[in-house]
């Protein structure tokens, strides 16, 4: 996996955004402001652009580009979330022109650990973190136990419609929805879904890559 890999997960997130904006405007109208599906689809349009201008810098500072297009372009919670996650991934590349699979593991782990340490939300606060953790945690398993990449990410995107699913029945306990109280159960987080999008991105980068 190399830059192209990175730039064709951007591209990737930022068609399957445009198709699910609706979508994601309506689970966040339910239990938040309804802004969801503007912002992720606003700043990935801006990674894009941004991307599209950089055609020589390796694959960890394409992250560490796309994390700071999207904190500049996103007002919501998720564009300091995705954007500090993504710099921080990129981060754990440095230079590098390639990079193989528990790279790839060690990337989204710290993609994880940002979002956890700047919104404070754990498992199961029905945040992005119910989906993201579970597949972070998958790859690193079935990675460890020998899977391909493409096999360890293909079970790593279920875990994040697992995990996206799993908020149904969750009272928000993090952002925007806690304001709710126990109205917010009932209803799937916005920010886990779109974030199972974004691991689902990742597997077809990686399919198209290899
Ligand atoms: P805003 O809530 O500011 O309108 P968005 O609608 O773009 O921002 O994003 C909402 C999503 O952000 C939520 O569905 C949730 O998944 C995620 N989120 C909000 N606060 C936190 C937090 N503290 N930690 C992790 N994720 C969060
Ligand atoms: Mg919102």
């Amino acid at each position: 996996m190399d830059a192209a890999t990175i730039a064709t997960w951007m591209h990737g997130i930022d068609v399957v955004m445009r198709e699910e904006k609706d979508h994601l405007v309506q689970l966040d109208a339910a239990i938040g402001d309804g802004d969801h599906g503007t912002n992720m689809t606003r700043g990935f349009e801006a990674v894009v652009q941004a991307l599209n201008a950089d055609s020589s810098s390796p694959p960890g500072k394409l992250l560490i580009l796309a994390g700071r297009t999207l904190v500049g372009t996103v007002g919501g919670a998720s564009g300091p979330l995705w954007g500090s996650a993504l710099r921080s991934g990129g981060r754990v590349l440095g230079d590098q022109p390639t990079f193989e699979g528990m790279q790839l593991v060690e990337v989204l782990a710290a993609a994880l650990a940002s979002v956890k340490d700047l919104g404070t939300a754990s498992l199961g606060d029905k945040t992005m973190v119910d989906a993201l953790e579970p597949a972070v945690e998958t790859l690193r398993a079935r990675l460890s136990g020998g899977a391909s990449v493409a096999d360890a990410l293909g079970d790593a995107g279920d875990a994040a419609e697992a995990g996206m699913r799993s908020t149904i029945p969750l009272q928000a306990r993090k952002g925007r929805a806690s304001y709710l109280g126990e109205r917010s159960i009932g209803h799937q987080d916005p920010g886990a879904t779109s974030t199972a999008l974004i691991i689902r991105a990742l597997q077809r980068a990686v399919a198209q890559a290899s």
